[in-house]
């Protein structure tokens, strides 16, 4: 097949669908005008390309990729860019939105991009990826830019791609532009800190709600679906914090151990074991549904979107459920899982710890100067902590969820600078 079909977009409940359903919610209560309603939804840019790219065979294959920026009142876009075989439109357009709505959430000043190439990283070789990954960038020449649109890595890229786009840009640039791109290698330019950072934001999230809840770390439980990128460093630095980890899953499956699982052991055993926890044998194997449901204080869902759904939400006993990954709880759970008293700090604020290192790369990269670790851990915690304490604010404010107080921070940010900025009057 020398063409992915884009992903048929799914008629309920795709990514798009919730995340509009929030965003409605928080524009009523904020009592947000019609015209700006229409000025914070409809995104600024959305960008289809075709990537013919040579595969190792030979033989040539198309593949289709896209670029939506979502909102720039904040700042120039920011986000990542995803590879996988499911990515569609509408799924980059949520996660687009997502992006203008976290960024707003730390108050960090980026507006919200996405982009995505419908491919399989699994099924391809590194000068495979490299070619595709190269062939975008030159699509996307005029659309990226350090005051433009910033792309970073997301589920199925990683410092390696971003090196190449950095590099295929500077090329056709006539210079070095470090700042195009987050998420680098050190040695282009990356930062301390930044690979681990959505996991470190996860944690502190996690801790600020155990605080709430009055949970002590040392006697809570938790189980992470995801061992990813964020799932594995945020099992890792709860662990650190005394939280015992008794679940974990990738895609070979889930991992159950009522003791407590040794993160650093689990971690080895992936990287040994060509990316996969496949046959690990420090805990019984579960299936996902099971990970989902166990008696444990926290649930981090740190994998992919819609995880959580309204056929699943009734079985959680967690207490507390932090969102690394971008959408994982479908907008139809909200109500069960807002009924049985869970509190969910939300994606759009559990993960941007990412996104806030990033901005961090971004700054470092502009005045040609390299912060210490300890400078980046310091600024990404006090962001992520004053975040959530605004968050929380809200919440009780409104009397609303943590996942509306969020989206109500955010859009009133939006929305509030656009008024300074004006539109075309
Ligand atoms: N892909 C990450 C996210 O969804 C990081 C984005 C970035 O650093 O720009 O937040």
């Amino acid at each position: 097949m020398a063409y992915i079909e884009p992903a048929p977009i799914k008629d309920k409940e795709n990514p798009l669908e919730s995340m509009m359903s929030r965003f409605d919610a928080a524009v009523e209560i904020l009592g947000i005008s019609e015209e700006m309603y229409y000025i914070l939804k409809v995104p600024a840019r959305q960008v289809i390309v075709g990537l013919p790219v040579t595969m190792d065979n030979g033989k040539i294959k198309v593949f289709e990729g896209y670029r939506v920026i979502h909102s720039t009142i904040l700042g120039p876009g920011k986000g990542g860019i995803r590879f996988d075989p499911a990515v569609n439109l509408d799924e980059v357009r949520a996660l687009a939105a997502w992006m203008t709505w976290k960024c707003a959430v730390v108050d960090i000043p980026y507006g919200g991009a996405k982009g995505g190439i419908a491919c399989n990283p699994r099924e391809m070789s590194a000068g495979e990826m490299e070619r595709l990954m190269r062939a975008y960038t030159i699509s996307m020449l005029d659309i990226f830019g350090p005051d433009k649109d910033i792309p970073a890595p997301d589920m199925g890229t990683g410092p390696r791609e971003m090196a190449w786009l950095m590099d295929e840009f500077s090329k056709a640039k006539g210079m070095t532009i470090n700042g195009v791109v987050t998420g680098k290698p050190l040695v282009l330019g990356g930062s301390l800190g930044r690979t681990e950072a959505t996991g470190r934001g996860v944690m502190v999230s996690a801790l600020a709600g155990m605080d709430k809840l009055r949970l002590n770390p040392y006697r809570a439980t938790a189980a992470v679906q995801g061992f990813g990128n964020v799932g594995s460093h945020a099992a890792q630095l709860l662990q650190e914090k005394g939280v015992t980890i008794c679940g974990i899953s990738d895609i070979s499956g889930a991992y159950y151990n009522s003791r407590g699982i040794d993160i650093e052991k689990a971690i080895a055993y992936r990287n040994q074991n060509g990316g996969t926890l496949e046959g690990f044998k420090e805990a019984d194997l579960i299936s996902n549904e099971e990970l989902l449901a166990l008696n444990v204080d926290v649930l981090v869902p740190a994998a992919k979107e819609d995880v959580i759904t309204d056929d699943n939400a009734g079985n959680i006993q967690a207490k507390l459920i932090i969102e690394g990954a971008n959408g994982p709880t479908s907008a139809s759970a909200d109500k069960i899982i807002n009924e049985k008293g869970i509190m969910v700090v939300p994606d759009i604020l559990a993960n941007a710890g990412g996104v806030t290192v990033s901005y961090f790369e971004w700054v470092q990269n502009r005045i040609g100067y390299k912060w210490t670790l300890d400078r980046i851990n310091r600024r990404t915690d006090r962001i992520m902590k004053d975040s959530f304490d605004k968050v929380f604010e809200t919440s009780q404010k409104y009397k609303v969820p943590m996942r509306l107080a969020a989206y109500i921070v955010a859009i009133d940010k939006v929305a509030s600078t656009y008024k300074f900025r004006g539109g075309y009057g």
